[in-house]
C-alpha cells in the first residue's frame, strides 16, 4: 500500500466508523472547540495521546516536540511553543497542562549523550 492509498483508507476509516457514528459530537466540534486539557507529547511516532489516554476529538489541545521537551519562556524564541500554551490557557482555558514522557525516547537519548562542546552537527 502506497502512502496515499494508506492516507485515503485511514481517512475512510475514520469518515465511517467515528465521524458518521457520533454526529452529534461532531456537530459541537464544528461549532468550537473548549478541551480541557492540553497536552504535550513526544513527536515520536510510536507514542500517540489520543491513543494513550483514550481522548475523543475536542477534549485535548496537542503540542508535539522532539522528546516532549517544552522550553523556557522567551518572548522572542520558542515561539511556536509559548504561543500553543498562550492559546490553550488564555483562549480555550485549558484546566491542565500534560506532559507526556515515554520510555526509549530517542529525543532524550540525544539530549543526555550530547556533549554541548560544539562537536556535534546538530
Ligand atoms: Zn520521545
Amino acid at each position: 500500500m502506497d502512502a496515499g492509498e494508506r492516507m485515503n483508507t485511514g481517512f475512510e476509516h475514520f469518515k465511517k466508523e467515528i465521524y458518521e457514528k457520533k454526529p452529534e459530537l461532531f456537530s459541537e466540534l464544528a461549532k468550537g472547540q473548549s478541551p480541557k486539557f492540553m497536552v504535550f507529547a513526544c513527536a515520536d511516532s510510536r507514542v500517540c495521546p489520543s491513543v494513550i489516554l483514550n481522548f475523543s476529538p475536542g477534549e485535548a489541545f496537542y503540542a508535539a516536540h522532539i522528546a516532549a521537551m517544552v522550553p523556557p519562556y522567551d518572548n522572542t524564541k520558542f515561539s511556536g511553543a509559548g504561543a500553543a500554551i498562550e492559546y490553550a490557557v488564555l483562549h480555550l482555558k485549558v484546566e491542565n497542562i500534560v506532559v507526556i514522557g515515554h520510555s526509549c525516547c530517542g529525543g532524550i537519548k540525544g539530549l543526555m549523550s550530547f556533549k554541548g562542546d560544539g562537536s556535534s552537527g546538530t
